[in-house]
């Protein structure tokens, strides 16, 4: 992490009362971990620091500290909106876009509150008054956690706040198997192990807390669902709306599936596409160099990571599945021909 003006960040922090922090759509445990974490430490030094949701948080991350006092915006708009009114800062963590956070994107963007951005998603496209954005972070609670050290607020880090950016880290990285090549995310995790957390008990509520029900849509989706396209290095997933509620399906349950496919030892692209009410939802995975966030820019309205990114689709499932397998057939091979020529 290198930013040329964390004085602005010390400064926005000490100069204000009253903070608003939200995150995006769909929560993780990095949208999460790093607005709790970071509410956990300006509520530390005494101020006042709310955290919004825009949609509900999986109940399986019910546990993390702090979070039953974070609001979601489509249950408590008007609490909310109260409260983004009052407030002298918003921060936006782990998220580069508001048109992804909707609703709550617009009534910010009418806000007089200085405006504070950190995340790690590639090209913001946010109008704010500080921005600390780094794509090559594994996670944003990374950097949150590292703005802070580097501004003098460490002794504000508690085993509450410390707990929740561990989780953040540990959820973005595939419990630091992927995007964590680098010695500081090691130096980051040695840290926050010495401010007293709980590691076992955390991996615990991280990784065996699933309800039997979840355990079963996933064998499901793997063993009915999997499909390699064209004995091509790419594989895809599609649950439709009847299947996910055969399976008592909550927001978040199917959170990780989308990357098994890539264990395979010659896939390197893996799409898993959810009928929802409103919307299909995209998801992409890749190992490897292949953009899978160009590509879902291209096609899908979305983008993310290099390695994992997501999007919509208006129309039905059957549509959207028709649409991926020509497209990835497609994009595919222009990318590996463009690599070839380079080479
Ligand atoms: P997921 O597949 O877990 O929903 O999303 C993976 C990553 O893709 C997210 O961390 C986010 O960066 C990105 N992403 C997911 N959905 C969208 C979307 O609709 N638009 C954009 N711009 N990015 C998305
Ligand atoms: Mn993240």
């Amino acid at each position: 992490m290198q930013f040329d003006n964390t004085d602005q960040f010390k400064q926005i922090i000490s100069d204000n009362q009253t903070f608003v922090i939200v995150t995006h759509l769909n929560p993780d445990g990095d949208a999460l971990g790093s607005s709790l974490g970071l509410a956990a430490v300006i509520q530390a030094l005494g101020k006042q620091a709310a955290v919004i949701t825009p949609d509900n948080a999986p109940t399986f991350y019910s546990w993390m500290p702090g979070i039953r006092k974070s609001l979601t915006y489509d249950r408590q708009t008007e609490e909310c909106d109260k409260l983004i009114d009052s407030a002298d800062v918003v921060v936006y963590l782990d998220f580069n876009c508001t048109k992804r956070i909707q609703a709550l994107g617009e009534k910010i963007e009418q806000s007089k509150a200085v405006k504070m951005l950190i995340d790690h998603h590639l090209y913001p496209e946010v109008n704010v008054d500080a921005a600390f954005s780094d794509p090559t972070a594994p996670a944003t609670c990374e950097l949150v956690y590292n703005l802070l050290r580097a501004t003098g607020f460490e002794e504000h880090i508690g085993k509450d706040a410390a707990t929740n950016f561990y989780t953040g880290i540990i959820t973005d990285t595939g419990a630091l198997s992927y995007n964590s090549s680098k010695p500081e995310t090691y130096l980051t995790v040695a840290s926050l192990l010495d401010k007293g957390i709980d590691k076992t008990h955390i991996h615990d509520k991280i990784f065996n807390n699933k309800h039997f029900r979840r355990l079963q849509l996933m064998g499901f989706c793997l063993y009915r669902k999997m499909e390699r396209i064209n004995k091509m290095p790419i594989t895809m997933m599609a649950l439709s709306d009847e299947e996910l509620r055969r399976f008592n399906y909550n927001t978040g349950d199917t959170e990780g599936f989308v990357n098994y496919p890539l264990s395979i030892k010659d896939v390197e692209v893996s799409a898993l596409i959810l009928e929802r009410p409103d919307k299909i939802k995209m998801s992409f995975r890749s190992k490897g160099e292949f953009p899978v966030n160009e590509f879902s820019a291209r096609f899908f309205g979305g983008g993310g990571h290099k390695n994992a990114a997501g999007g919509t689709f208006a129309g039905t499932l059957d549509e959207a599945v028709a649409r991926y397998k020509i497209n990835i057939v497609q994009f595919y091979n222009e990318w590996t021909e463009k690599n070839r020529k380079k080479k």
